[in-house]
């Protein structure tokens, strides 16, 4: 058994095509437009939004006589409205390395807006197993000596297995069913990856809801870390949550529009 922490890693962020947006700004009729986005993704949320009212510009379209100006203020009025489906435009890919199978089977419960690859434990077979240990297990000698008996013997397992099985030599696809059947005595708690694209409407979503005090451990702390990483990379789309330190070392990040 190795023990590992959780790590999140920011993969991608939108990155807006100048050449095509300065032609469409013509296109329009607002080529001196410009913004103070501090990102792509709130550059690419203001554009989609003001194409709604065409409001680039007082008089561009003739019922908009004034305009709201800046990146903040813009996007600040689109999240107390809550005209979310604009924040559908920019997405970010996180890689969420070392999380249990716990973690994973509570984010892939997130449908809405997201994209998601797991780490396919049919195909990538387990040797030594990775494990976080949850502060309760960790802190109590008697529990940590029962829990990692538990793991090594899973471990053990599967190496046991391989050897009956005689998996070593065969063909890819036979290995696979193989990995599949012997992954069945791993723990829930198994490290693993998975690569997690959301938007910013889904990111504002998850983050509250799954650092709210009644989730998981784990999962509190894996969307705290996106969390922190979203309020710099965003600060206009992400800068109204705010922690909440919760006794556990975690905090609850607790957003001023929810769920917009
Ligand atoms: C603290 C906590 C405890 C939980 N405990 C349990 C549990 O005991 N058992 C359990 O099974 N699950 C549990 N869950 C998971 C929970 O029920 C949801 O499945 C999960 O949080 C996904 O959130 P969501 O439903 O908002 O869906 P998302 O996919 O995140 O969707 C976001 C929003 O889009 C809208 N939406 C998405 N899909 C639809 C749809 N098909 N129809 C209409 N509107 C839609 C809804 O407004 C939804 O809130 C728990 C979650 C939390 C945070």
């Amino acid at each position: 058994m190795k023990r590992v922490e959780p790590q999140v890693f920011l993969l991608a962020r939108p990155a807006i095509n100048d050449e095509g947006l300065a032609a469409y700004l013509q296109a329009v009729g607002a080529p001196g437009w410009d913004t103070d986005a501090p990102s792509g993704g709130e550059k690419l949320i203001e554009v989609a939004g003001r194409s709604c009212y065409r409001s680039f510009e007082p008089g561009l379209n003739p019922n908009v006589t004034k305009i709201r100006e800046g990146s903040k203020a813009y996007l600040e009025n689109i999240l107390k409205v809550k005209h979310g489906s604009v924040l559908e435009h920019a997405n970010w890919t996180f890689a969420f390395f070392n999380v249990s199978r716990v973690c994973t089977h509570e984010i892939v419960r997130h449908r809405a807006g997201t994209a998601i690859s797991q780490e396919s434990l049919r195909f990538v077979r387990l040797t030594e197993i990775g494990m976080w240990l949850p502060p309760e297990i960790r802190d109590n000698p008697e529990a940590l000596a029962i829990f990692e008996e538990a793991v090594v013997k899973s471990e053990e397992a599967q190496n046991r297995l391989a050897e009956v099985l005689e998996i070593e030599g065969r063909p890819f696809h036979e290995k696979k069913v193989l990995t599949s059947a012997m992954r069945r005595v791993a723990p829930d708690g198994v490290a693993t990856t998975i690569i997690w694209s959301a938007n910013a409407r889904t990111l504002r979503w998850v983050i509250e809801a799954r650092t709210e005090p009644g989730a998981e451990v784990e999962i509190r702390m894996v969307f705290g870390k996106v969390a922190d990483i979203m309020t710099r990379e965003a600060p206009h789309l992400f800068g109204d949550f705010k922690p909440i330190p919760l006794p556990d070392g975690t905090s609850q990040w607790q957003p001023a529009h929810s769920k917009v």
